[in-house]
């Protein structure tokens, strides 16, 4: 196991119309006492529909946000007190979030982009940074020819590929896709799917896969969350309509064999 979640809780303050002088604060759980491990190696999807807490899980894992309560380990250190620098716990864990605009600097090439990790981590690569950038690249499929561009000049496909060839360069141990390609087309979904299955074996990664989208964790996960309403309701290890237990499982599935 390389990493595991006990009984984490997050909850965020919310902001209600104060009755008189009433300064009780009141908060709501976003996410819910919930325990999951992640196998070295392993592909685990994390499936939910949206507002169900999946990024918030993503953000306590990486430590951006404090958990309220619950603990996270990482092989056998616990992550969630602080102990470990960020910049450690980055080289072990990355997330390609959704939005690879956002997530990309407007005024970086992507040789830029893609050097500062590799001289950030391993300072000692310096000399072949450009060489590595463009193994990277052709890794996620793209070609040399983007490495001077900026990622206005590239489409939605480009950037995301761009955005995992990132992660790829700190050479984590577990990266973290929060609906990393839910923005791109049928095909080049797959090819980017493909393309990282083939990562995660070469590199013996272990994948935490969040999506809304049940159909493409169905080939790609080994074992599949369900999050519904803060908490994971389900864990599934086959693909088996008639083993689900949670009634909110079963509404995913039928919706997908409409
Ligand atoms: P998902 O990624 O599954 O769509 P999120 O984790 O983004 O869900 O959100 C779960 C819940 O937490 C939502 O109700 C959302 O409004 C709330 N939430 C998320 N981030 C914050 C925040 N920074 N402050 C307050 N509430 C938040
Ligand atoms: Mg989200």
């Amino acid at each position: 196991m390389i990493l595991e979640l006990k009984q984490v809780t997050k909850a965020y303050p919310v902001r209600k119309r104060r009755k008189g002088w009433s300064k009780t604060q009141d908060t709501e759980q976003a996410v819910k006492q919930v325990s999951l491990e992640l196998q070295r190696g392993e592909c685990l999807g994390l499936v939910g529909e949206s507002g169900s807490g999946k990024s918030t899980l993503a953000k306590c894992i990486l430590r951006l946000e404090p958990l309220t309560s619950g603990e996270i380990w990482l092989d056998d250190q616990p992550i969630h007190i602080g102990r470990i620098k960020d910049i450690h716990l980055y080289k072990r864990i990355q997330l390609v979030a959704q939005d690879s605009s956002s997530s990309l600097h407007p005024r970086m090439t992507i040789r830029d982009i893609l050097e500062e990790p590799i001289c950030n981590y391993f300072p000692e690569r310096k000399a072949q940074a450009l060489n590595i950038c463009l193994s990277l690249l052709v890794s996620v499929g793209l070609t040399a020819d983007c490495l001077e561009k900026y990622p206005s000049q590239l489409s939605g496909g480009q950037k995301q590929r761009v955005c995992i060839a990132r992660a790829l360069a700190v050479e984590p141990d577990i990266i973290l896709f929060d609906e990393s390609v839910a923005n791109l087309d049928t095909t080049t979904q797959s090819s980017v799917l493909d393309m990282l299955k083939r990562a995660q074996v070469e590199r013996q990664l272990s994948y935490l896969f969040i999506t809304h989208d049940l159909q493409s964790t169905r080939q790609f996960c080994d074992r599949i969350a369900v999050m519904y309403q803060g908490e994971i309701v389900e864990v599934l290890k086959e693909w088996d309509e008639d083993l689900l237990q949670h009634e909110y499982t079963r509404t995913l599935f039928q919706t997908l064999a409409e």
